[in-house]
C-alpha cells in the first residue's frame, strides 16, 4: 500500500452528488456506477487497488467502487468523492460493512501508509494499532492471494538487479565509448523504474530493491565510475518515498 494523491472532485459528480445520493436512499440502486467516477478513480491509484496493489482489469480483478466508510451505514458519504477508492473484489469481500469511523484502517488517501505499516519477508506488519487493524481486516498477508505475487514479483527484481550489477562492474571506466556508458546509465533507470509508483505492488518492490545489499554496491560502483546521475537520483528518491521500513527485530 502506498499514499495516493487524490484529484479534486470531478465535475459531474459534484453536479450530480445530491440527486445521487437520493436515488440511492429512495432505491438501493448502484449510483457510483458512473465513468465519471471510476475513471478518474482508476488514474489516481495507476489502476491498481488501492489497498493490496494489485492490478485492477486483469482477469477476475475488475474494479469495485470501494465506499471507505461504509454505504449502508453511512448512506450521505455513498458518493462523496471523498470516501470513495478504487478497490479489488479480494480487499472489497474481505472489509465489506467494516466501519472505518468506530475501528479506523488506513485510508491511502488520507494517511502515508509507510508510517504504519513495515515489511518483513514479503509480509505486511502493523507498526501500530491502525496498522494491525489494516493488515488484518483486508487479510493482506493472504499467502495464495498476496504474499506469493508479492513474493514473485520481488524475486524478479532482484534477479534483474544481479544482471544491472554485472553490467556497471563490467564497465571499463576509462571506456571513451559514450554509447556504452549511455547503455550502462539506460539500464539502472530501467531497473530504478520497475518500483515507482506506477507498478503493481510497488511498495514491495521498492523495499525489496532498496534494502537489497547488492543494491548499495550497485551505486557505490556507479558514484566510483560517475555514472550515476541526477536523475537517478530522483528517480531513487521517488523509490524510498513509497518503500517501507524493513522490520529487524521484534
Ligand atoms: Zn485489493
Amino acid at each position: 500500500m502506498i499514499k495516493l494523491s487524490r484529484p479534486d472532485c470531478p465535475e459531474e459528480l459534484e453536479k450530480l452528488k445530491d440527486e445521487l445520493t437520493q436515488e440511492y436512499k429512495d432505491t438501493k440502486k448502484t449510483v457510483w456506477k458512473r465513468k465519471f467516477i471510476t475513471v478518474p478513480l482508476l488514474k489516481m491509484s495507476n489502476d491498481k487497488c488501492a489497498f493490496c496493489e494489485c492490478k485492477l482489469g486483469e482477469e477476475g480483478k475488475y474494479m469495485q467502487v470501494e465506499h471507505f466508510h461504509h454505504k449502508n451505514e453511512y448512506k450521505d458519504e455513498v458518493v462523496d468523492w471523498n470516501n470513495l477508492l478504487p478497490i479489488c473484489i479480494r480487499c472489497n469481500s474481505h472489509k465489506l460493512d467494516h466501519d472505518t469511523y468506530l475501528l479506523p484502517i488506513i485510508d491511502p488517501t488520507q494517511i502515508d501508509p509507510k508510517n504504519h505499516l513495515e515489511f518483513y519477508k514479503y509480509r505486511m506488519l502493523g507498526k501500530d494499532d491502525i496498522g494491525n487493524l489494516t493488515v488484518e481486516v483486508l487479510d493482506l498477508n493472504n499467502t495464495t492471494e498476496i504474499a506469493t505475487p508479492r513474493f514473485q514479483i520481488g524475486n524478479a527484481v532482484l534477479e534483474k538487479l544481479e544482471d544491472v550489477l554485472e553490467v556497471v562492474q563490467n564497465f571499463d571506466v576509462d571506456s571513451k565509448d559514450a554509447t556504452e556508458k549511455a547503455r550502462v546509465i539506460r539500464k539502472v533507470r530501467a531497473l530504478l523504474k520497475k518500483s515507482t509508483s506506477v507498478n503493481i505492488y510497488c511498495a514491495t518492490v521498492a523495499t525489496v530493491l532498496l534494502t537489497a545489499p547488492d543494491y548499495l554496491l550497485l551505486k557505490l560502483e556507479m558514484e566510483k565510475k560517475a555514472l550515476w546521475t541526477v536523475e537517478l537520483q530522483k528517480i531513487e528518491d521517488s523509490v524510498a518515498n513509497i518503500a517501507l521500513d524493513q522490520r529487524e527485530r521484534f
